[in-house]
């Protein structure tokens, strides 16, 4: 777990608590993560995490995860695997406190009969089609089933029928009995068990019904000691029905569900069944493509636990769904690696310039600090000779207005170097520009006390010493602030075909030839860029993770 200094504002959830607290409600505040392991977490989902663990480490309390896995059929291991993954990554620690709701399929089974026996639910023979007429409309009440005043024996072998496997997915289902004609429809006679003849990936075949959602969400809870139930807003229209079971089953010490708004990001899906579509149709190279509002996305990209956790901070928790400014998030990231990051000199669209006036076979050993913001990083040296190679867009033939960089016979200095002049232009037989012909001037080396300064600085590598690396540049995945809230467009429409940009030519300082795969940081000038796991022996991929230019800073001051 983080440090305690990090303390999270507060919010109308730490209100209730506080208030719990003080009344003596509860002594001990237990909350729990329930992701379902169908797809890999995404950064709406770090929220409620940062959410459910912040507060049970800011009040001393616990917190679970648990395994909401009532589902079977799009379930699977692999995302029990990286959920684990993701949730310890951003910080926080369950200890021994893992759950999956498939551990009490059994006590829900009990509960469930206690419920036919004490007239509380029964099992319906209807058709699904017979049941959805049944439903009625929010403003006109459902009707009654021909099923509903079952005796308790008839229920009760029903439903243990249901249980041995006797009957056909669809043939019954068992329903609690509470009120066809309640305004609020999850109220009419919801289904509580369904037969599905599905392997489970943690009980396997050993059941073939399966409980649902609702009524498996309240009796988790109960059963971990749960103080505090946060969930998302679309659920507050169930909250009588999570209450309805907690009551009907007579139970003690209820948890209380509470409601936050969940995290919409610009130019973001968030839902887990539109995630697996771009994987599963190629519009990405996986779950953890760097383009991904994933973790496991987020985390190739660069993106640190900290930021994460940061950014969920300032969105904080509120009581009405708005769509939050992807900028913010990226904001969180920069503001990190800022602190964090070594700056090192990398050319991502090499141009050669030669100092004709430098020796021929002379290297001299640049001091420059690895971190202006943070002087223990140190300094390093790097090699400087007479052919080195900068970027393309730092030269301009007829050079734009207030363009302060490179142009015939104007002058720029070298990051940690010389001032240099550029004399010549070569060019080949198709007037492109191959190399740039400069004198340095032997005064103004960088550190040696010289005075005369030039309007721009620019970065460079020494052609002798630079090591070859792939880097990867990444734009938004789609070009529409709200992709998914279109009904006459598919979000797949809305994706930004230039989301991806290869460098496969960029050259970095010889120092970056040891960095492994995470290792993070600035190229100056260019941005924020993380070694990429795809990175072996022959080449160094970067991802870039952040440009520099701060839109959500500037939309702040202005
Ligand atoms: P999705 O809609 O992306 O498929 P989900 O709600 O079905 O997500 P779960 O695995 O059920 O995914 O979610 C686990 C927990 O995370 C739940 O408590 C849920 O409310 C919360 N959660 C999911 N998406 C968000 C979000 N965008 N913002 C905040 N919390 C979220
Ligand atoms: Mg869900």
């Amino acid at each position: 777990m983080e440090e305690k200094t990090n303390i999270t504002p507060t919010n109308f959830i730490r209100e209730i608590i506080d208030d719990d607290l003080k009344t003596g409600k509860h002594t001990l505040i237990h909350t729990r993560f329930p992701p379902e392991p169908n797809g890999y977490l995404h950064i709406g989902h770090a929220k409620s995490i940062c959410l459910n663990f912040g507060i049970a480490r800011d009040y001393n309390g616990l917190c679970n995860l648990r395994f909401d896995d009532t589902n079977p059929e799009k379930e699977d291991i692999e995302y029990v695997d990286s959920i684990q993954e993701d949730v310890k990554w951003l910080g926080f620690d369950w200890a021994d406190r893992m759950y999956y709701a498939s551990d009490y399929f059994h006590k829900l089974y009990d509960f469930a009969v206690q419920m036919i026996k004490d007239g509380n639910a029964y099992v319906d023979s209807s058709t699904a089609q017979e049941l959805k007429d049944m439903r009625g409309t929010p403003t006109e009440p459902g009707g009654l089933s021909p099923y509903r005043n079952r005796s308790v024996d008839e229920n009760l072998r029903l439903f243990t029928e249901m249980k041995e496997g006797k009957y056909d997915d669809g043939a019954h289902v068992l329903r609690a009995k509470i009120d066809m004609a309640s305004p609020n429809m999850h109220m009419r006679d919801p289904v509580v068990y369904r037969i599905k003849k599905a392997t489970h990936h943690n009980t396997g075949d050993e059941w073939c019904i399966y409980p649902m959602y609702d009524y498996a969400h309240p009796i988790s809870d109960w059963m971990e000691g749960i103080t505090h139930s946060l969930c998302t807003l679309e659920f507050e229209i169930h909250r009588p029905l999570y209450d309805w079971f907690l009551e009907a089953l007579n139970l003690k010490n209820r948890p209380r569900q509470i409601e936050f708004a969940r995290l919409n990001l610009t130019y973001t899906v968030m839902s887990k069944r539109k995630l697996l579509e771009l994987v599963q149709e190629g519009f990405v190279s996986g779950w953890d493509d760097p383009r991904m509002p994933t973790i496991c996305g987020l985390r190739r990209r660069g993106y640190t636990p900290e930021s994460i956790r940061n950014f969920a901070d300032k969105v904080g928790v509120a009581k009405r769904d708005a769509l939050t400014d992807v900028a913010l998030l990226e904001h969180a990231v920069r503001d990190d690696l800022n602190k964090k990051a070594p700056r090192v000199m990398a050319v991502l669209k090499p141009l050669k310039v030669v100092l004709t006036n430098y020796p021929d076979d002379l290297t001299e050993e640049m001091e420059t600090v690895n971190n202006p913001e943070d002087e223990s990083m140190g300094s390093r040296k790097i090699p400087f000779t007479k052919e080195i190679f900068i970027e393309q867009d730092d030269f301009q033939e007829v050079p734009e207005k207030k363009f302060h960089r490179l142009s015939p016979g104007k002058e720029v200095r070298l990051k940690s170097a010389y001032i240099i002049k550029c004399d010549e232009v070569v060019k080949d037989a198709d007037g492109n520009i191959t190399e740039l012909r400069c004198s340095y001037d032997p005064e103004t080396k960088s550190g040696s006390g010289s005075t005369r300064s030039v309007k721009g600085t620019i970065h460079w590598v020494s052609a002798k010493h630079a090591v070859k690396a792939e880097v990867r540049l990444y734009d938004r995945l789609f070009t529409d602030e709200d992709p998914a809230g279109h009904e006459e467009k598919d979000f797949r429409e809305l994706i930004n075909p230039d989301s991806l940009e290869i460098l496969d030519n960029c050259l970095i300082e010889p120092e970056l030839a040891k960095a492994k795969a995470g290792d993070k940081f600035q190229f100056v000038r260019m941005g924020y860029f993380c070694v990429d796991p795809l990175s072996n022996d022959k080449i160094l991929v970067f991802n870039r993770t952040v440009g520099l230019k701060d839109s959500w800073a500037k939309m702040k001051t202005n």
